[in-house]
């Protein structure tokens, strides 16, 4: 199967598993705050990160002993969704957060359950599993948490931006609040904070990429450019002669103009250099053009 990149990024982030109790405790509790549901009558958790789903139970038994009231069978396909309703264990689980079960509509980030820098970057490692998503870099730069509590939005915000140098924004989408990066830098750099180097390198391996065609798509326009202005350049010194030559005042002209009106015809598509180079005595390329130019002023002037 071919995963997305996004996928990917979770499945390499699974890969970690907290050694510690408090990180355990603390990336459930980013987990939690950033699922689908987190309240004192449910716990819901979707995932289609097969990863995800295999090392989501152990978590929840390393933090709280506890295990899943509902998960999805083996060969359940798409979407796969987690659930606790026992009150029991809700409760045990509000209170480790230090949560009245009774009064849940507020939840805000409990900082001393994350206090140390371990169980930060566990916290947000349980986000971004849960309610986390990053793009392509081969489309766009895009990365994402979403919670659908809005102080926990904020208190992220500031624990990142303050803590540890990113700078995401906040956004509303379908009642709930998204946090998210634009920037590639801050991208990889977080990917690499969350334990997704090789994430991380994608991202900055597609920015290169992309650095490196705009620079020869920049040259070719150029090129183009160029081109374009040459033949052009040609064609009104051509149908300069050729005026010239029908109102038979090219034998007229002096010497050296004459000569630079054959050489034209007889090389339409040379450059000035190349034009230059076939005068007699061979003169300098500005020189080449001042001819030219003589040669099309003059066809002008016979025209009036
Ligand atoms: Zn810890």
């Amino acid at each position: 199967m071919n995963m997305s990149f996004a996928a990917n990024c979770k499945a390499e982030i699974c890969r970690i598993f907290p050694s510690k109790k408090c990180c355990a405790v603390a990336q459930c509790f980013g987990i939690l705050l950033f699922c689908n549901n987190f309240s004192s009558s449910v716990i819901r958790i979707f995932t289609e990160s097969r990863e995800f789903a295999s090392f989501l139970p152990k978590l929840f038994k390393k933090a709280f002993s506890i295990t899943f009231d509902l998960v999805p069978s083996e060969d359940t396909q798409g979407k796969l969704i987690f659930q606790i309703f026992d009150p029991v264990k809700i409760n045990i689980i509000m209170n480790t957060y230090g949560f009245n079960p009774d009064n849940t509509l507020a939840l805000h980030i409990n900082f001393s359950a994350i206090e140390d820098d371990c169980c930060r970057a566990a916290f947000l490692r349980g986000a971004m599993l849960a309610g986390g998503s990053v793009s392509d870099p081969a489309k766009s730069y895009h990365m994402e948490i979403s919670t659908t509590h809005s102080f926990v939005a904020r208190e992220a915000r500031v624990l990142m931006w303050e803590d540890l140098g990113f700078y995401p924004k906040i956004a509303t989408r379908g009642g709930g609040q998204v946090l998210y990066l634009k920037q590639s830098d801050q991208i990889s750099d977080l990917l690499t904070y969350l334990g997704a180097p090789i994430a991380a390198m994608g991202i900055m391996e597609a920015k290169l990429e992309k650095e490196l065609n705009n620079k020869v798509n920049r040259r070719c326009n150029c090129d183009d450019a160029n081109t374009s202005k040459v033949v052009e350049a040609a064609q009104e010194q051509l149908s300069a002669i050729r005026v010239l030559k029908e109102q038979g005042r090219l034998d007229r002209l002096p010497q050296k103009l004459q000569q630079a009106a054959i050489a034209r015809e007889q090389h339409p598509e040379a450059s000035l250099t190349e034009l230059a180079a076939l005068m007699e005595p061979p003169i300098s390329k500005p020189a080449m053009n001042h001819r030219l130019k003589k040669l099309v002023e003059s066809a002008k002037e016979a025209a009036l």
